[in-house]
């Protein structure tokens, strides 16, 4: 690793957080206000304190105070240029060779938290989320199970980033448990609704990324200036039920389904951090209109896994392993294709890339797919076995980059689904 990536920390070789990552969160301590942190190793270092010592004291940075925040809305909208002078100077200040912040005890004290003592907010405040349809194995897992083999994938699919407008209210931070949804669904071949707890709650193995600066309304953002745009990236889990999904979906695709919460991990990963794990991406047949042409490699190399744990369960069993590089569509196509209207992006919001399935069964990014729409149940160690999430389950979702001895990892998303409210 190079000189510079050491640091005066001690960071073990499979920590999510070493100096190649640097991930962004709000945190906040008993009894004080959030504020902006990075992660790095087990700890959180604290910005809020950096910047008031005075030490990103840059005319990018300078008068903005983007990390005395409650978000990291303002960070997000100065640009690339001022995200690489924050990043610079917060390696250069945890280097091993830099006697600022290593031999000044008293700044130390101030500026590090053990990690696990903090509590982790959301990163920004979302004002919109937009949910793709980007993996061509999901998209076509789903699509044979509900229209057939034959029309598996629908005639646009390989023409434009499928997505729909989500919702961005109750997009929540790891850690937060949710309740079964009740909704109407209907049994069997009826076309007559129940009223129900739904029984088919499902999670959604996703990415998405924070965008930061946007584009003014009718300007769009063109594919080889989108990753400008792109601040980083989480972990997301977009809870679904599928019972609900299956009656409501058409002609506008899905609601209640999908609007009763949405799990994101609270470290974002700058996108510079997942430049060393670039790789090409799935090839492209029939060739895309010329403004979702995007040149060059804007795949990335994530290793993901899904994790299950029923209350009988001491520990939890891995269920799935996929990868972001699967994903069809990339980052800069969907920008550039969400824009192409002239559709304004904001900082902070949330574009998410859909369920990223793999091409092997066991790399399948929900359980409509693990278990083929509950055909083949997942047997759990404790003798259980699950079509659908059970409640008390819970659900991690967790990604890394591999590196030459270091990881550039995500941390986590966890949640636990309850049972029905009240
Ligand atoms: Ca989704």
């Amino acid at each position: 690793m190079p000189h510079s990536m050491l640091s005066f920390l001690d960071i073990t070789p499979d920590s999510h957080f070493p100096l190649q990552n640097l991930p962004y969160g709000i945190f906040s301590r008993p009894g004080e206000s959030a504020r902006a942190g990075v992660a790095v190793g087990d700890w959180v270092l604290d910005l809020a304190v950096l910047e008031f010592g005075g030490f990103f004291d840059h005319p990018l940075l300078r008068g903005f105070a983007p990390f005395s925040q409650d978000s990291l809305n303002r960070f997000m909208g100065l640009g690339k240029p001022a995200w690489q002078v924050a990043r610079r100077t917060i390696q250069e200040l945890l280097a091993a060779d830099n006697p600022l912040l290593r031999d000044d005890g008293e700044l130390r004290g101030r500026a590090f938290h053990p990690r696990n003592q903090v509590l982790m907010h959301l990163p920004a405040h979302i004002g919109d989320y937009t949910d793709f349809y980007s993996s061509r194995e999901h998209a076509t897992n789903v699509g044979i199970m509900f229209r057939g083999r034959d029309n598996a994938l629908m005639p646009n699919w390989l023409h434009l980033p499928v997505a729909y407008h989500g919702r961005a209210s109750s997009i929540i931070p790891s850690g937060q448990d949710i309740h079964r949804p009740y909704g109407q669904l209907v049994e069997g071949s009826s076309t007559t609704p129940i009223f129900s707890p739904s029984r088919q709650m499902d999670f959604e193995l996703e990415m998405g990324f924070f965008v930061g600066p946007g584009n003014d309304l009718g300007r769009p953002i063109a594919v080889d200036e989108a990753p400008n745009h792109i601040f980083g990236l989480v972990l997301v889990n977009d809870w679904s039920a599928r019972d609900i999904q299956r009656w409501e979906y058409q002609p506008l695709g899905p609601f209640n389904a999908k609007n009763l919460a949405t799990s994101i991990s609270p470290w974002v990963v700058p996108l510079e951090a997942l430049e060393p794990f670039r790789t090409p991406g799935p090839a492209q047949e029939p060739k895309p209109l010329t403004y979702l042409q995007s040149v060059g490699d804007w795949a990335y190399d994530i290793h993901l896994e899904v994790q299950l744990q029923s209350e009988m369960m001491d520990t939890p069993l891995t269920i799935s392993r996929s990868n972001f590089r699967y994903l069809y569509w990339n980052m800069p196509q969907q920008l550039a294709h969400h824009t192409i209207t002239g559709c304004n992006m904001r900082p902070g919001d949330l574009l998410a890339s859909g369920t990223i399935s793999g091409p092997e069964p066991d790399s399948y990014g929900s359980l409509l797919e693990l278990t083929w729409r509950g055909e083949r149940p997942i047997p759990l160690p404790t003798g259980e076995q699950r079509q659908f999430l059970a409640d008390g389950d819970r659900v991690t979702m967790t990604g890394y980059c591999q590196g030459k001895g270091y990881k550039v990892g995500f941390g986590e998303v966890t949640a636990r689904l309850l049972p029905p409210a009240g």
